[in-house]
């Protein structure tokens, strides 16, 4: 089954999240356990962390149909000692904060070079951070994202997070979340039906949809390997319909988080009901 929905709002208490999830008929949601523009924010009190339980109840939301976003500040493969504790930190953080929403998957961005280290370098540090914080955690799987490979972002070749499952030692908690938008940028032609076929082909060879842990469903401003990360609505940007149709009729991506992050909010009602229809 598919399970398709948006990363939501979670303004004014993460409990509104799924809230705002079921207003716009959404199966899935994502969200942001706290500011994600700060390293740090107060804990979550026991009585947001019960509502939120409460209603991801009433809106019957499980945890596998969750997938929490880490903040954009963290860079768990940074050259430098200091920032490189401090995101670890702020990881750490997120990953507790999945703990107490009872929530079992946490999406986060490798990281990034910064033109300081090599790119083997940044893998390894990114691959120890991520062993460092699931050594403090019990539960909950980090979620590596692919990305468009703008700037010195790594992760935007599945070799690359291959290798950093490599050096995860407890692999029953390191999972993949794919982008569309970032796929196509990073040059992996998703759109034509070959380049779809062939994609995931070679996704499975070097990765592994065991590891899949849910998909970001985005379509893209930027054209083919412009390695620039710009989201558009569904069928408006280069991807197009075609490439929603082939992956809402393919069972490869049943039972994960499949998250809209298109930048027109007061269209996610309309996208996820247009997504679900395209299944034949
Ligand atoms: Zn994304
Ligand atoms: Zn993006």
């Amino acid at each position: 089954m598919k399970y398709v929905g948006a990363h939501v709002s979670a303004s004014g208490g993460v409990e509104n999240a799924p809230v705002n999830a079921n207003l716009i008929g959404a199966k899935a949601f994502a969200l942001f356990t706290k500011n994600q523009r700060q390293w740090f924010s107060n804990p979550l009190s026991k009585a947001s962390i019960r509502a939120f339980r409460e209603n991801c109840e009433k809106y019957d939301y499980k945890p596998f149909q969750i997938l929490p976003h880490d903040s954009y500040l963290i860079n768990l493969g940074h050259p430098e000692k200091e920032p490189l504790e401090k995101s670890r930190a702020s990881f750490l953080d997120e990953m507790q904060r999945c703990e107490q929403l009872g929530l079992d998957r946490l999406n986060f961005h490798p990281g990034s070079h910064l033109k300081t280290i090599s790119e083997e370098e940044c893998l390894r540090r990114i691959a120890e951070s991520i062993n460092i914080t699931l050594d403090k955690t019990n539960n909950v799987t980090a979620v590596i994202e692919n990305t468009a490979g703008q700037g010195t972002n790594m992760g935007h070749k599945f070799e690359q997070i291959r290798f950093i499952i490599d050096m995860v030692e407890d692999k029953s908690r390191i999972g993949i979340c794919i982008d569309t938008c970032h796929a196509y940028t990073a040059g992996y032609n998703i759109k034509s039906p070959e380049g779809y076929v062939d994609t995931f082909n070679i996704f499975d060879k070097i990765i592994g949809f065991k590891y899949l842990r849910g998909m970001h469903i985005n379509d893209s401003k930027k054209e083919l390997a412009t390695r620039v990360d710009r989201h558009d609505n569904i069928g408006k940007g280069f991807l197009g319909e075609d490439v929603f149709r082939m992956l809402m009729n393919d069972v490869r991506f049943d039972d994960i988080p499949l998250i809209l992050e298109t930048p027109e909010e007061s269209l996610w009602e309309e996208e996820i009901r247009n997504l679900y229809s395209l299944i034949n």
